[in-house]
């Protein structure tokens, strides 16, 4: 399809011994929130590294904007602008706010880093009244919002997210799944790794389930929260 960003063919990723993907394929397009649940262990975040670079492949084809970019380091990617929040954040902690987000844009030699620094901060009030702040001061919440502001600052084709709700009380979780909806509503393509299924697929266009390494199931994302088997495992019904 002309529209697709991501596509993953047959994606294998093995620990030594162990085949944490076992021949995923999956597709995110253009405009889409594309949400990837399962339980933990699935391999969702093994799935995520090897897309973005950080994981080598064993075999099966990854695809950005109709190129081959297996293999490829996740600098050129960051450049190329397939971009990830990772799960844990991983903000700079002795560094300051600002400082973080300029971080963000280390791949850019536009002019107009300063104007997205300004947007982020629109996006995210609390960081600008924190923006001298260290990073390793804020909260759990203000830190993700920061590890988001940072990669947004990337200015990604595609943002990948792992796991933005966890460990956030109940108030920070519903702001940063309003944010990351408000981020795809402003015109960013979002491929979004969640345990908290519900929430993501009420949020997603289309989402994929895995389970053990594999996609067993795949469909729009209002069929998926439908689903007696979903809902059973997933949504605690
Ligand atoms: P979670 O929601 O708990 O993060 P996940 O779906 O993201 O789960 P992965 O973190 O991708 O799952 O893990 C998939 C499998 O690979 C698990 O069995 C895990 O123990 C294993 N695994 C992950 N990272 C490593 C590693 N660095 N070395 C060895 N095995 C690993």
């Amino acid at each position: 399809m002309a529209d697709t960003l991501l596509k993953v063919s047959g994606l294998k990723v093995a620990y030594g011994g162990i085949q944490a993907v076992k021949g995923v394929s999956l597709e995110v397009r253009q405009g889409e929130l594309v949400s990837l649940i399962g339980a933990n262990g699935a391999g969702k975040t093994t799935t995520l590294k090897a897309i973005t670079g950080l994981q080598p492949v064993g075999s099966g084809e990854i695809e950005f904007m109709g190129r081959n970019i297996k293999g490829q380091g996740a600098w050129d990617l960051v450049k190329q602008g397939l971009v990830m929040v990772p799960e844990g954040r991983g903000t700079f902690t002795r560094m300051t706010i600002t400082e973080n987000l300029q971080m963000g844009a280390f791949t850019r030699t536009d002019k107009e880093i300063d104007a997205d620094l300004e947007k982020v901060f629109g996006i995210f009030p609390r960081l600008r009244e924190r923006r001298n702040q260290l990073a390793g001061t804020m909260s759990g919440g203000e830190q993700q919002m920061l590890a988001m502001g940072r990669a947004l600052m990337a200015r990604p084709k595609v943002l990948l997210m792992d796991e933005p709700s966890m460990g956030l009380s109940p108030i920070m979780v519903d702001k940063i799944f309003e944010v990351v909806n408000d981020i795809h509503q402003q015109g960013t393509t979002v491929l979004l790794v969640e345990q908290n299924a519900s929430r993501a697929l009420q949020l997603a266009t289309r989402g994929y389930v895995m389970e053990s390494g594999e996609v067993t199931m795949s469909g729009e994302a209002s069929a998926l929260l439908n689903d007696p088997k979903v809902r059973a495992a997933y949504l605690g019904e």
